[in-house]
């Protein structure tokens, strides 16, 4: 386009709510065939908290206390929501050693010479804590995201509880996907987390194509998957985590309310962290286009 379109683009983007640091992706916006979102905090308000405890063989505020302890050094957003529910219940903060975080699967350290790990439920259960409960799958099919407290004892690991986060759906995510797909654009879901999770909250906002259990280091594999057969793919997110995959896309969208990573990593920025300013920005890119042929 002509730098007057690029200007009449960029403009109207910012009445839009959407903040244009690359003009030709705005431009590039028109032929968008593929839209890419990650799940915790694009589709999501990315405000998790804690709805159920479910203790197994010990209390639930044991559970809560020893999970807050695990997670006091990390800056997961379920790792907020767990300290947010122990502060909220006026538990004590137990002192943790050896704490590491494991990137897409949780945290593990010792508390009280207990060797615990708190994570996803497969994560758990590759290091030897299995839990068959229907309660499990219940949780999940309700999208709330289930994480396992498992402490290793002599005869093995043994899971001492669940807990449920639930992060509800923006108000704006499921018109804006319907918008989206009226608009020709397919809409995929990308999160790191468990499937039966990912598939209640893909049902909710109205999106059929999703990828769960993608570890952070593989959402850009994800993008570049997509654009094969030379589709091209938009990628909207908000973590640190998706600074690579929004490098991946050919046009990139960060959620206002994200991370710094993801807004420098982006073409363009939702102002209002509202989806629906994708499909504005498609609107604006065409009617850009065609004013100046
Ligand atoms: P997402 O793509 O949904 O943001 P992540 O890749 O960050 O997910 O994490 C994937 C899964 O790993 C989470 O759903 C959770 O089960 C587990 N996990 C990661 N970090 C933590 C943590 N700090 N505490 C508990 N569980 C965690
Ligand atoms: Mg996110």
């Amino acid at each position: 386009a002509t730098p007057t379109a690029i200007m009449v683009g960029t403009g109207r983007g910012a009445a839009a709510g959407i903040l244009v640091k690359n003009a030709e992706a705005l431009e590039r916006a028109e032929k968008l065939k593929v839209l890419a979102v990650d799940k915790t905090g694009t589709l999501t308000r990315g405000e998790p908290a804690v709805t159920d405890i479910v203790a197994l063989g010990t209390g639930e505020d044991e559970v809560l206390a020893l999970a807050a302890a695990l997670e006091q050094g990390s800056e997961h957003p379920l790792a907020r929501a767990v300290l947010a529910e122990q502060k909220a219940r006026g538990l004590a903060m137990q002192a943790v050693s050896g704490f590491a975080a494991v990137a897409g699967h949780g945290v593990e350290g010792t508390v009280s010479s207990r060797a615990l790990l708190l994570g996803s439920p497969f994560w758990a259960a590759e290091r030897g804590a299995t839990v068959e409960n229907g309660v499990l799958a219940a949780l999940q099919g309700q999208g709330k995201t289930v994480v396992v407290l498992a402490e290793q004892q002599a005869g093995g690991s043994v899971a001492l509880g669940l807990i449920a986060i639930a992060d509800p759906l923006r108000e704006s995510s499921k018109a804006a996907v319907a918008r989206l797909q009226a608009l020709g654009v397919e809409v995929v879901m990308l999160t790191g987390d468990n499937r039966a999770t990912a598939a209640a909250i893909a049902a909710q906002a109205g999106i059929t194509h999703f990828e769960a259990e993608v570890l952070p280091g593989d959402k850009a594999a994800a993008v570049q998957k997509l654009k094969q057969g030379g589709r091209l793919v938009a990628m909207a997110g908000d973590g640190i985590n998706d600074a690579p995959a929004l490098a991946a896309a050919d046009v990139s969208f960060a959620m206002g309310a994200g991370s710094d990573a993801a807004v420098e990593a982006a073409d363009l920025t939702l102002v209002k962290s509202d989806l629906m300013g994708v499909a504005h920005a498609i609107a604006l890119s065409r009617a850009t286009l065609s004013k100046i042929r």
